[in-house]
Parts: structure tokens; sequence; C-alpha cells
């Protein structure tokens, strides 16, 4: 009985599994489709400085508006890019799309643009990259290139060398998500990051957890003594601005600044004179 229950299990799981699988090849196909059909979008969140709250840059997030599924975030179809060759061709398009946005801007804010540790680990990267700058015109220090620590693991000396090769080309590197891996201290150690990116889920914690706090308070300090900007992301509330604005945080990203949206709702912020970052309105409908 014991075994037949195992098998009736096993037939079970071997049906959602290959729903799952039939389901991603139809995900990816769609998406090869998608990306050479122009359904990708970059939306951009503004980084704030902590000190006046002044816009001081973007982070390009990429979604995808699938003709029948609707917009789709990139937590559901990054990985099934990265599964099927098709991270190059997605990452090349949004790195180009938002160079080629941030280089019309009249202000020159910097622009984040997240990478994938499939393409820090191929040698090409620093040869698009810079191809990038050129045909779009926009000069390397306004680029920052966001990297997870997960990056490092596959070729450590190849992703090494590809930041190295990147940094000599003027680009800002930073570390992102930091505090959620399993080694953020020794990749600290092994390379000179522009930036550490405290993972959301710390900062939301502030004044809730008392651990929180104190791992937010450490980081900052890290940062602080390897002068390294630290950046919050997820800030929600105004109660964690005050808190981080005291312990000196250099900038703050999240929906107390201003929530993801598509390019022309941040005309305002890169215009020449821009408004001050606001909390949003609550009753406003948010840009996503
Ligand atoms: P990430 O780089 O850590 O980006 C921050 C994520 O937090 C974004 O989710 C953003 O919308 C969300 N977020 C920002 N402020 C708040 C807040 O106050 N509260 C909460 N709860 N969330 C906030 P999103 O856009 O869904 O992106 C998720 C992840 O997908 C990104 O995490 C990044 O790792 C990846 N990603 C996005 N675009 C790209 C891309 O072009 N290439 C690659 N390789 N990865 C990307
Ligand atoms: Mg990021
Ligand atoms: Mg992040
Ligand atoms: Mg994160």
């Amino acid at each position: 009985r014991a075994k037949e229950g195992g098998r009736g299990i096993y037939r079970f799981f071997k049906r959602e599994m290959d729903e799952s699988i039939r389901e991603r090849r139809s995900l990816a196909r769609d998406l090869k489709q998608g990306i050479t059909d122009g359904e990708l979008v970059v939306y951009y969140q503004p980084l704030a400085r902590a000190a006046d709250g002044e816009v001081c840059g973007f982070e390009a997030l990429v979604r995808w508006q699938h003709p029948t599924r609707g917009m789709i975030p990139p937590l559901d179809f990054i990985p099934v890019a990265e599964e099927n060759g098709l991270i190059a061709p997605l990452g090349e398009w949004v790195l180009r799309q938002a160079c080629a946005d941030a280089a019309a801007w009249e202000k020159p804010l910097r622009i984040a643009v997240n990478l994938s540790p499939l393409q820090l680990n191929n040698p090409a990267l620093p040869t698009l990259v810079h191809e990038v700058l050129i045909s779009t015109g926009l000069s390397p220090h306004r680029l920052e290139l966001e990297i997870t620590e997960s990056a490092l693991f596959k070729d450590y000396q190849r992703a090494l060398d590809n930041l190295r090769r990147l940094k000599a080309l003027g680009v800002r590197i930073a570390m992102d998500d930091f505090g959620t891996g399993f080694s953020s201290l020794s990749t600290l150690q092994s390379f000179p990051f522009d930036k550490i990116k405290i993972d959301k889920s710390f900062v939301e914690n502030i004044h809730r957890h008392d651990r929180a706090t104190v791992i937010v308070r450490a980081v900052l300090g890290l940062g602080r003594s390897l002068e390294i900007p630290v950046v919050a992301e997820g800030v929600e509330t105004q109660e964690q601005i005050n808190f981080l604005r005291s312990e000196d945080c250099a900038e703050l990203q999240g929906y107390a600044i201003g929530r993801p949206g598509p390019l022309h709702t941040l005309e305002a912020w890169t215009r020449a004179n821009p408004a001050p970052a606001q909390a949003p309105d609550q009753t406003q409908a948010p840009a996503e």
C-alpha cells in the first residue's frame, strides 16, 4: 500500500512537472518572439539623495507586456530567459534602451541597470557595454551596473576580470540585494564596489524587529568605514526615511520616494529644476 501510495504521489508530481515544463517552454517561445516584437518595456524608479530628497538617478526595471497574459514582472521571466539562452539579447536590449533614454534626459542623472550573473560571466560584456555607451552617447560615469553576489559564484576569476574591465571604462558597479546571499562580506572584500544596496528585506523591518534595525545600522557603518555609499531599497514609510537619514544613509529608493513607471512618468524629475521627491499620494493609483 505504501508503495502504491508512493507511486501515486510520483505520478501526481510527474504530471505537475510536465505541465510546468510545458508552461515554461511556451513562455520561452513567447519571450523569444516578444523580445524581437518589442513587447519589453523599461520602467524607471527614482533614487533620492537622503540628505535633501533630490532625485539623483533611476534604476531600469524591465517588464514584459505580454499580448494575452498582461504585464509580467521580471522575476517571472528573467529565470526563463536565463534557462533558454535569451538573457543575452534581453539584457542587451534593456542596457541599450536605458542608456539611450538616459542620454536624452535634460539633467545628467545616473542610470542603474541590473545584470544577470550569466551576463557578468560573458567575456564579451565589457565590449558590449563600451559599444552601447558610444552608440548612445551616454557618458560612462552616468552608468551604474547592479550585480548580486551570486554573479561571482560561477566563474569567480572571469566575473572579477569583467568587473575590472567595466570599471576601467568609467562605469560604476553597485552590489545589489546586499546581505541576502551567503558571502556578502567576502564579495565586498574581493572588489571595490562603488555602491552597496541594502536589501529591502532588512529595510522593511526597521523599527519592527530590533535585529533588522541593528543590521541596517551595521551595514551603514560598514559602508562608512569602507567609504562606499550605501543605498536603502524598499523604503516605504516616513519612519524609515527618518531613521535612514539620521544614520547617514546616502540614497533612498522605494515606494515612499517613487514607484517604478514608464519613461513618460518621470519627465518631471529629469527636468532642469525637478520637483522635490514626495511620498506617494495614497488616493492616487500607483504607476504599476
Ligand atoms: P532589484 O534589482 O533588487 O530591484 C528592486 C525591486 O524592488 C523592483 O522589483 C522594485 O519594483 C521593487 N521595489 C522598489 N521599491 C519598493 C518598495 O518600496 N517596496 C517593495 N515591496 N518593493 C519595491 P521588480 O521591478 O519586480 O524587479 C525584481 C528584480 O528583477 C530586480 O530586483 C532585479 O533583480 C530583477 N530585474 C529587473 N529588471 C532586470 C533586468 O533588466 N535585468 C536583470 N538581469 N534583472 C532584472
Ligand atoms: Mg537592482
Ligand atoms: Mg536590489
Ligand atoms: Mg532587492
